[in-house]
């Protein structure tokens, strides 16, 4: 390796304080640097490190945007997620080929342009859309493409150098603000209010609002502040999990953008109220671009005495929030990968329990939570558990973040009171003639229209935001298709269920939708679904087999109008199917010797 790279590496090193916990940001800084991660790169770090080798290749190599192949100039990262499609990203891919010279998966042959899909990168409410550099751009046409490609080859515009909230293309695309996330409020008065009360109190106060976590399991926030405040550590952390990588979720897009005070206030208050000094926010990756915005709010908070020493006056209270940003792993969503991942570790789930209330980042007692349920936690301290508790329903008081994409006219971000019914927010969205409404995501639930009088609340449909609206001339089976192969896709691979068990899913789905299904294969893939549900070991595996499952049980016509009787055995070329595998053996095959 040249010096003056080692030079460089050793510095950027050092500038992390040689913390090995700081691994991520040290590899994207060499990245942006040296414009990948070869082997020796990465022997310079972990020499400088003082680690092994193996530490720094298992954690590049886990992440999508981390490139250890060859250097890379440019990159177009086109999203290629369910509602993308659906917007006609075929033709953006197509043009994006034809302007580059190359295909997806490939490098231009000058070698300036490197074209890949991505899942989604949170934009579905303005798709078809692209990470160009790592810069945003949505709405693309494919007759904007030699465009791009041209201001792309020039280095100007979409120059790494201009990821910022400025140069990203997006639009906020805030359809309906409500009275708990979106309503304006004063910096600072949460936190005063907060530190009138005891950190008890506080927890208490929460408590009373009944508010549960809005990632989707609804657990109730005050008892997992409790659980963490009352675990002995050397020291406590809070922790925001800002990874939406759910597909068709974007609202903590628009929090991060339209009141990130709110969630820094809520962080702030969640520190006083387990004993913590210390915050993260854990940053999607695909969300770089708002990194400087945020940064600079950090910064504004820091001067008016909001964070850092002795908060708004109180003497002894000291608390700080960095943020981490992720590299590309939508398993790092699930709270234990994440915590891995803050450590500069490849996101792989830990097993649970212990739970990081009690074993979280550096093995010490941590609270994650949500952005949303952050931002409504400081409302709750602003005005109060009374008001917040008489807003939603029973057991879902408050309200929820929709993050509305798919057939229909006004896609963008709704806040509404939990218990609304699914027919009203189709109405809300302009989406007529509906086919299906995916609940959750992928990992949710596909709703059928005899069910849309469904209700959005922990009692009925919870979700964590994405709402996606499927038109009755959608084929809903290859849908769920794109679903399967995405589970395949970010099963970090860790246990059998799940990384067996994804592939098998979709190859049974696959066998029905080619037409060589039987009924017993219908139940086959029903049973594979509950075994990899069952046996999985993480959120992911747990939930992958939910938009086969939940198709089956609510489109069940789907399935059947494509599979034979019983009796069916479905025409199977013996050959053809062992050809690949005789021919990597370097075998003939065996041919049955007449009797
Ligand atoms: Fe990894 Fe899937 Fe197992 Fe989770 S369930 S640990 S993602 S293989």
């Amino acid at each position: 390796m040249a010096s003056d790279q080692s030079s460089t590496i050793k510095a950027i090193v050092k500038a992390f304080d040689s913390d090995r916990s700081r691994l991520m940001d040290i590899a994207q800084k060499v990245q942006d640097e040296l414009g990948y991660l070869s082997e020796e790169t990465m022997e310079t770090i972990a020499e400088a490190l003082g680690i092994p080798l193996v530490e720094v290749r298992d954690m590049a190599s886990f992440y999508a945007f981390f490139n250890l192949e060859q250097k890379r100039e440019n990159v177009v990262r086109l999203c290629n997620a369910v509602v993308e499609k659906m917007k006609d990203m075929d033709s953006v891919g197509r043009a994006f080929e034809k302007a580059a010279g190359c295909a997806f998966g490939e490098t231009s042959p000058d070698g300036s342009i490197r074209l890949e899909y991505t899942p989604c990168i949170g934009m579905s409410d303005q798709a078809p859309s692209a990470l160009i550099n790592d810069i945003p751009v949505t709405s693309i046409c494919p007759e904007d493409v030699p465009r791009i490609i041209k201001d792309l080859k020039a280095g100007k515009k979409y120059s790494r150098a201009n990821v910022s909230s400025a140069g990203a293309e997006v639009d906020k695309n805030l359809i309906k603000a409500g009275s708990v996330i979106f309503s304006p409020m004063e910096k600072g008065s949460a936190i005063r209010k907060a530190l009138n009360m005891s950190p008890e109190d506080v927890i208490n106060v929460i408590n009373q609002s009944r508010l549960r976590g809005r990632g989707g399991a609804g657990f109730p926030t005050g008892m997992k502040w409790n659980f963490c405040r009352k675990t002995k550590g050397d020291a406590h952390y809070v922790i925001c999990n800002a990874d939406e990588g759910e597909p068709g979720t974007f609202k903590d897009r628009v929090i991060l953008t339209e009141c990130p005070d709110l969630l820094f206030e809520g962080m702030t208050i969640a520190g006083y109220a387990i004993g913590a000094q210390e915050g993260f926010i854990y940053l999607r990756g695909e969300y770089l671009y708002l990194f400087e915005t945020l940064q600079k709010e950090l910064e504004r908070r820091r001067h008016l005495g909001l964070l850092g020493k002795n908060i708004a006056g109180r003497s002894g209270f000291d608390f700080d929030i960095r943020i981490q940003v992720g590299a590309g792993a939508y398993v790092c969503g699930e709270e234990s990968s994440l915590i891995e991942s803050l450590e500069g570790k490849r996101g792989a789930p830990r097993d649970r329990p212990p739970y990081p209330v009690t074993d979280g980042y550096m093995h010490q007692p941590s609270s994650v939570n949500n952005v949303e349920t952050f931002c409504a936690a400081a409302r709750v301290m602003e005005k109060g558990a009374g008001w917040f508790s008489k807003i939603g329903t029973k057991d879902s008081t408050g309200t929820k973040l929709l993050s509305i994409s798919g057939d229909c006219a006004h896609p963008g971000v709704y806040e509404i009171e939990y218990g609304e019914c699914i027919a009203d927010l189709l109405e809300m969205a302009g989406a007529k003639d509906v086919q299906a409404v995916q609940v959750g995501g992928p990992s949710g639930t596909c709703v059928a229209p005899k069910d849309f009088g469904r209700t959005i609340c922990f009692e009925d449909l919870p979700t964590g935001g994405s709402f996606m609206i499927f038109g009755k001339d959608r084929d809903l089976l290859d849908i769920v298709h794109q679903f399967a192969e995405f589970f395949v896709e970010e099963s970090c691979g860790w246990c059998v269920p799940c990384r067996v068990g994804t592939t098998l899913l979709k190859q049974k789905l696959e066998k029905i939708m080619a037409g060589n299904g039987s009924s017993l294969d219908l139940k086959e893939l029903e049973d594979l679904g509950n075994t990899v549900k069952l046996m999985s070991r993480c959120g992911l595996g747990q939930t992958a087999a939910n938009p086969i499952l939940t198709t089956l049980q609510n489109f069940p016509k789907l399935y059947s109008r494509l599979v034979k009787g019983d009796d069916f055995v479905p025409p199977f070329d013996y050959e053809k199917a062992l050809a690949p595998g005789i021919e990597m053996a370097g075998r003939q095959p065996v041919v049955e010797e007449e009797v």
